[in-house]
């Protein structure tokens, strides 16, 4: 299988082996064929799989082949959860159209307007947004979206969890009825066939699951910790480990930040991404993280959903996620494309039941150590958290959607639903 008998033209081959690219990933020899035939496309796939380029080359393919208009409307949407995926996106669209004719945008909140607008004006073939911005821009009458012909839902699953279904019902009416609409997903749950059912027409659907679950190559490992201790553990393992490049899990902004702190002050370069730090600030992160500039990079669930890091030898869950699902797919962090990878978790008492939810849904007990001098505190309650106490609750709360074994493993997919809907309650 090759790129080239997928059909895509020369321009698109050209770049495409620019980017180093040798063959089609699954998900994507599976669905371009039927994107490229004009179909509506339900796929998934987990993270890191290449499903960005899965709708982006056969879109390109029939923008470029199907010229129209030279004033440029719109004719591609992309809608993403994130301002970081959609700027993930958008670098893809423009690296695999660099020898086609074609324009593109991005659009996300949090950053001044007026540039995007102005891009917008000057006639853009595709437009890459988050709904926020998007919505915005529309009802201020500085973009119609009345001409597109190709709809993307991109992370379609972080759609619905970050509380985005009421936007993208609301950009739909903003599209003409005829048009093309692929919609890609990490997970397959109910609530996204349900959305499928309501988007699509007569949709193609195509799935690439992942032949090992994380559990089976990732080592894991849980120190049991006094509360007050944990930010000295965490210290202690990464410096004498001289691990270089570490992904931490906090469950709250607030405690991304702290963390941060502390370890700058104990010599650990690191920085912290979530929701409310600025774009630049997000974006300089990740850079620096990617780089290896930063050792530790201190994230909240949501801020990491589907953000495009590399292999990571290293993950830790500062504390654990009250979801037992997002344990899976925090530690899909590591371990990528068949290396090894450790996912170490720091569990105070308070963590007790969590720790017992994810064992029983990964069917195994994790390995448990206690390092002397950072010993669990005997006296302190095994009363869990209460949900109460998350601050990231608010929208969609802290699950993430990062999984190895999403629509392979019955069993987390149960136990997803029954947590969403207790989240709701
Ligand atoms: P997903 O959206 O499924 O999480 P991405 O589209 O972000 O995945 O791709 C993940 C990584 O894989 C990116 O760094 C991308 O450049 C790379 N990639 C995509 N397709 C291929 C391919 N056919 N061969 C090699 N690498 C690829
Ligand atoms: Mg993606």
């Amino acid at each position: 299988m090759s790129f080239k008998s997928l059909g895509l033209s020369e321009p698109i081959l050209k770049a495409i082996l620019e980017k180093g690219y040798e063959t089609p990933s699954p998900i994507q020899a599976k669905a371009i064929p039927p994107v490229l035939e004009g179909h509506d496309v339900l796929a998934s796939a987990q993270t890191g799989t290449g499903k960005t380029a899965g709708f982006t080359l056969p879109m390109l393919h029939y923008l470029s082949e199907n010229p129209k208009d030279k004033y440029r409307p719109i004719r591609a949407l992309v809608l993403t959860p994130t301002r970081e995926l959609a700027a993930q996106v958008f670098e893809n669209v423009k690296e695999y159209s660099e020898y086609l004719n074609i324009r593109s945008a991005v659009i996300f909140g949090g950053v001044n307007q007026k540039p995007q607008v102005a891009k917008i004006r000057q006639g853009v073939d595709i437009l890459v947004a988050t709904p926020g911005r998007l919505l915005d821009l529309e009802s201020q009458g500085l973009l119609s979206l009345k001409r597109v012909e190709m709809f993307v839902l991109d992370e379609a699953d972080r759609m619905l969890d970050m509380g985005f279904l009421r936007d993208i019902e609301r950009v739909m009416k903003l599209m003409p009825d005829k048009r093309q609409n692929l919609m890609f997903s990490a997970t397959f749950s109910k609530d996204i066939k349900k959305l499928a059912y309501s988007i699509l027409n007569n949709p193609v659907q195509v799935e690439a699951t992942p032949e090992n679950t994380a559990v089976e190559i990732i080592e894991q490992k849980v120190y049991r910790v006094a509360k007050g201790k944990k930010t000295g553990l965490i210290i202690k393992l990464i410096s004498e480990g001289n691990w270089q490049q570490v992904l931490v899990f906090t469950r709250t902004k607030h405690g991304a930040n702290k963390l941060t702190k502390k370890m700058a002050s104990a010599g650990i370069t690191a920085a912290a991404i979530h929701g409310n730090k600025s774009q630049g600030a997000r974006t300089k992160a990740l850079a620096g993280f990617k780089s290896g500039k930063i050792r530790v990079l201190v994230a909240t669930d949501i801020a990491a959903r589907g953000l495009d890091i590399p292999l990571l030898p290293h993950v830790i869950n500062f504390e654990l996620p009250n979801i037992s699902e997002d344990y899976v797919h925090r530690i899909g962090r590591t371990g990528r494309a068949g290396a090894e990878g450790q996912a170490i978790s720091l569990v105070s008492a308070d963590e007790t039941t969590y720790l017992k939810g994810i064992e029983k849904l990964i069917g195994e007990s994790i390995e448990v150590e206690i390092v002397e001098g950072f010993e669990p505190d005997p006296n302190a309650s095994t009363e869990p958290i209460k949900p109460g106490q998350n601050r990231n609750k608010g929208r969609g709360g802290s699950r993430s959607s990062n999984s190895r074994n999403s629509g392979g493993n019955k069993s987390s997919n149960r136990n997803r639903s029954r947590n969403r809907s207790r989240n709701r309650n």
